[in-house]
């Protein structure tokens, strides 16, 4: 799931700024769980923008569990709102970048031959696992999961200086150097590890990154999943 927050309310009036009529768009997916584009946000927005004098064309929620960055569902939902799409002055994409550039492209240009403004409301921060109220980043999306060697605990990710050989000489009580607050993650390894009873992997030394997994942009094609 990617965490997210919405974007102050300032700085998505000053994209709208000389845009009357607007479309919006949430999603039915990591926006609705982190509170920046479901269906409650978006009916929020819509009031807000209604305030200013904004004319809201269209407020669309997907409903939980429906992606905007799915091209299948967001095809068939924001089909529905051509004509509104087609008469607005710009949109507002109460979702992940993913879901904003799916839409500008993969919809809108490509579907409906239609170039608009859009906007995104919300700022994701990263992959992140947990809830229902606190979640974590946990996984950077490296390209080649490495944590069978590091006890299921991602040192890119866990340890402040993302170091495969740790740990560096800075923790202090089993906390990091960079962040007292947090647990050194390779304090956590090696306890895990010992736990596991194959401390003697500590000493293995770990390959340099193979950072090529990660050139952008990535793509990845499979079979389609089967629409009910
Ligand atoms: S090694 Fe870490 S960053 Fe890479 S895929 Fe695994 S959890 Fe994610
Ligand atoms: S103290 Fe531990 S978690 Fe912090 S940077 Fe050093 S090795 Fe990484």
């Amino acid at each position: 799931m990617i965490g997210q927050t919405q974007k102050p309310i300032d700085e998505i009036l000053e994209y709208l700024e000389g845009k009357e009529k607007v479309v919006l768009v949430g999603c039915g997916g990591c926006a609705t769980v982190f509170h920046t584009g479901g269906e409650t946000e978006v009916k929020e927005m819509a009031e807000k923008l209604s305030e200013t004098g904004k004319q809201v064309l269209a407020a669309i929620a997907p409903p939980f569990g429906e992606f905007t960055y799915y091209v299948p569902w967001s095809k068939s939902r924001l089909s529905r709102y051509r004509k509104e799409i087609e008469e607005s002055d710009a949109i507002l994409m109460l979702s992940r970048g993913d879901g904003l550039q799916v839409v500008r492209e993969l919809i809108l240009e490509e579907e409906f031959e239609i170039t608009k403004p859009i906007y995104p409301a919300t700022n994701p921060i990263g992959h992140m696992g947990g809830g229902p109220t606190l979640f974590k980043e946990k996984c950077q999306q490296c390209g080649e999961c490495e944590l069978g060697k590091f006890a299921g605990i991602c040192p890119l990710t866990q340890c402040a200086k993302g170091l495969l050989n740790g740990p560096c000489g800075g923790y202090k009580n089993g906390k990091c150097e960079v962040d007292p607050e947090r647990d050194c993650a390779w304090v956590k390894i090696y306890e895990r590890l010992e736990a596991l009873g194959i401390l003697e992997k500590i000493a293995e030394i770990a390959k340099p990154k193979d950072w090529s997994k990660m050139t952008r942009p990535r793509q990845i094609e499979v079979a389609p999943l089967e629409m009910k």
